[in-house]
């Protein structure tokens, strides 16, 4: 059940009392919009802009505690139609490793050189049918 693949295109990047620094991400597919919010990064570490796509693995901000926050985490908030998804199903979803995989993919092939990035239009390519995920399914398995 994966949607590698989907472009996620910065849509706000700002600051308020509560979030400290903060961004928003979405992206659309197959008729579908995946939202995630993130905030309390570290002042002047935010390094994307507004507009811009971004990729699985780019650093985008620096974990911190700006706002109403007791102590660095990252804090994200995602959506799939509007409706909040939880963010390790949502990541896995869109192919994005979490740091246990990638820290195991690393441990796999020590010798190697670092891999390339992939390129930017790759990312874009449309995902083939059968990786389409059922929402439905997603639904049920998390309500
Ligand atoms: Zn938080």
């Amino acid at each position: 059940m994966q949607l590698d693949g989907v472009p996620m295109t910065v849509s706000g990047v700002g600051k308020d009392k509560t979030s400290g620094n903060k961004l928003h991400l979405n992206g659309e597919y197959n008729g579908h919009t995946f939202d995630i919010f993130m905030c309390h990064f570290q002042n002047g570490s935010i390094q994307v802009k507004n507009g811009q796509t971004v990729t699985a693995g780019q650093t985008l901000a620096k974990v911190g505690s700006t706002g109403h926050s007791k102590g660095p985490h990252l804090h994200i908030e995602t959506k799939i139609d509007g409706r909040a998804v939880d963010p390790k199903r949502f990541y896995k979803m869109l192919g994005v490793p979490t740091v246990a995989e990638r820290e195991r993919q690393k441990a796999q092939q020590p010798a190697a050189p670092q891999q390339p990035q992939p390129a930017p239009e790759a990312a874009q390519q449309p995902v083939s049918g059968d990786k389409v995920p059922s929402l439905n399914r997603i639904w049920e398995e998390q309500d």
